[in-house]
């Protein structure tokens, strides 16, 4: 049976994905997550969306765009213009819920994100869960270099504060989110006992 689709983005038609995915490639193309292997940052948010997708069960297109971008206002030289014209309103408040305030210090925009979080749209939530999946994980298992153990456990313990402000939002990446802490603070406590 033939779907109505809409004139200009047809159901299935991968158009605005694959322009998302070259313009956040374009902007991040100079940057690397902070680990040893210093991987492409590309590869993070790619990550976040296919959490999203996979796990979350989230098929919602501007949710997609809007991870894949998630992170180009807050750590590249993107304008909210720039999403917008290319991506439209509704993407764009999504990535702007994403982002923290870069002129704030460190740890109010950390204070800020524990506060925020029972507040944002229910996208934001779920892009939010898939993102601190993937951060939690990173942290306990291709750690920024230069961390040490104790800085790590607090990030820990911060990002549950975080998520905790949000339950409710998706039980799937909820679950995997509560996995992923378990697995994390295994492997930290492993590293403070001095066993492989
Ligand atoms: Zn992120």
């Amino acid at each position: 049976m033939l779907k109505t689709m809409k004139p200009q983005h047809p159901q299935g038609d991968l158009t605005l994905f694959l322009q998302a995915l070259n313009f956040s490639a374009g902007k991040h193309r100079d940057q690397r997550r902070k680990d040893s292997a210093a991987s492409p940052y590309i590869n993070h948010p790619i990550e976040v969306a296919c959490l999203l997708w996979t796990v979350g069960g989230v098929h919602d297109e501007a949710a997609i765009l809007a991870a894949i971008l998630h992170d180009t206002i807050e750590d590249t030289d993107t304008t909210p213009e720039e999403i917008r014209t290319r991506f439209g309103d509704d993407v764009l408040g999504l990535v702007l819920e994403m982002s923290d305030d870069k002129s704030l210090p460190k740890q109010e925009r950390k204070r800020k994100q524990i506060v925020h979080s029972p507040r944002l749209s229910l996208r934001a939530k779920q892009i939010k869960l898939a993102d601190k999946i993937c951060n939690v994980h990173d942290i306990a298992f291709s750690p920024p270099e230069g961390w040490p153990l104790a800085r790590r456990i607090d990030y820990l313990q911060w990002a549950r504060e975080v998520i905790d402000g949000l339950r409710g939002a998706n039980a799937l990446l909820e679950e995997r989110f509560d996995e992923t802490l378990v697995l994390a603070r295994q492997k930290l406590a492993s590293e403070s006992d001095g066993s492989p």
